[in-house]
């Protein structure tokens, strides 16, 4: 068998960087593509100029030439911090429909195996809990957060009409609120903003009561089950929910971070954003079954790994280090 050569797209990004890491880890040539958007080359400075590793600087809505064959592509490549996908709404769909559709062409005529990162977000404002991956959503399609859901929603059809029309073999990841270091500082989420706010002394500002619910999975159970979704032999049957099953209010996470940071930082209450989802906890079950996968870290043990990065990131901004 040749050398694995793995296209990550959306490769700069929180997510992407840490696959990029752990491909390279294990001897894969990666080519990371990215539009850096929402992407920075400081996520992937470490691996500049390694063995193996490339950096194409490159909009996944047009068409891709690798310029070597790849044997598997990952297709991390979209703003998802609610704040940043809503700044260009109409980009956002044409990466997610767009971009997902120059990669799955980039599939067929290589033969590469895709996986899609999708997103609980398929799922709305779900009206069961836990979401399995049975059950069809409750997503609006013309809210501020449409252009995300349903053009991830968009992506998930063309996956599997390319596997079913074309035979490309595209796996489905539905990522459950991702969580760790490298997320930027500006990012907009809610455990970057909680923990940023806690450190610098400011309000931390939960939306809403702060009694909705998420689900929070760190980072390295996540690129965890990316592998072996990539990896896994056979057909995989549909999407494939990759989260942590463990469900917090905003108000428990913030008391969370305040603890741990040993912060005096108050709350402070804004309004809801629109279309907001009530709740989210993953069904892991399928995971289990088809990837042998199951998150390992906590989400108290993943906040203790997360903050010190937090607190140097901040640390370089006040001293110019
Ligand atoms: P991120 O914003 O840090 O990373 C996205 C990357 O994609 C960035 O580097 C950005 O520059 C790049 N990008 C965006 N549009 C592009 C385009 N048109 N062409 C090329 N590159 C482009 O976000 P993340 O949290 O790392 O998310 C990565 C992927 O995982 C996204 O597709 C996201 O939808 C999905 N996801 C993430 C989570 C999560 O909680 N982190 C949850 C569900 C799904
Ligand atoms: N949220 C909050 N304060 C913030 C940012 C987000 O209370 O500073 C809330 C947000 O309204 C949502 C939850 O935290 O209910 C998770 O938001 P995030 O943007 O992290 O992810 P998503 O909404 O996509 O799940």
């Amino acid at each position: 068998m040749g050398r694995r050569v793995a296209l990550v797209a959306g490769g700069a990004g929180f997510l992407g960087s840490h696959l990029c890491d752990r491909l390279i880890g294990e001897g894969a040539r990666v080519l990371c593509v990215d539009s850096l958007v929402t992407g920075t080359m400081d996520n992937i400075a470490h691996l500049v100029g390694r063995e193996g590793f490339r950096f194409l600087r490159h909009d996944a809505t047009e068409p891709l030439d690798p310029g070597e064959t790849v044997t598997e592509i990952f297709n991390l490549a979209c703003p998802a911090s609610p704040i940043k996908y809503a700044i260009d709404p109409v980009h956002t769909f044409r990466t997610s429909v767009l971009g997902t559709m120059n990669l799955l062409e980039l599939a067929r005529a290589t033969g590469a195996r895709l996986v899609q990162a999708s997103t609980s977000e398929v799922y709305g404002d779900p009206a069961i809990s836990p979401q399995h991956e049975g059950y069809w959503g409750n997503v609006n399609p013309v809210g501020p957060r449409s252009c995300y859901d349903e053009g991830k929603r968009g992506a998930e059809t063309l996956c599997h009409d390319y596997r079913r029309q074309h035979g490309v073999e595209a796996r489905i990841a539905r990522i459950f609120n991702t969580y760790g270091p490298r997320m930027a500082r500006d990012d907009g989420r809610v455990v970057s903003n909680f923990i940023v706010q806690a450190l610098t002394g400011l309000p931390l500002t939960v939306y809403g009561t702060g009694e909705q619910t998420r689900s929070f999975c760190y980072v390295d159970d996540l690129v965890e089950g990316l592998m072996r979704l990539m990896a896994a032999s056979g057909r995989v049957p549909g999407p494939i929910n990759l989260g942590n099953p463990g469900e917090f209010t905003m108000l428990e996470l913030a008391d969370m971070v305040l603890a741990k940071t040993g912060s005096a930082s108050t709350l402070s209450f804004a309004p809801l954003p629109r279309d907001d989802p009530r709740q989210r906890r993953p069904d892991i079950a399928l995971a289990g079954r088809v990837l042998g996968w199951a998150p390992q870290v906590t989400l108290d043990e993943g906040l203790d790994r997360t903050i010190p990065y937090f607190a140097q990131l901040i640390h370089k901004g006040q001293t110019g280090e």
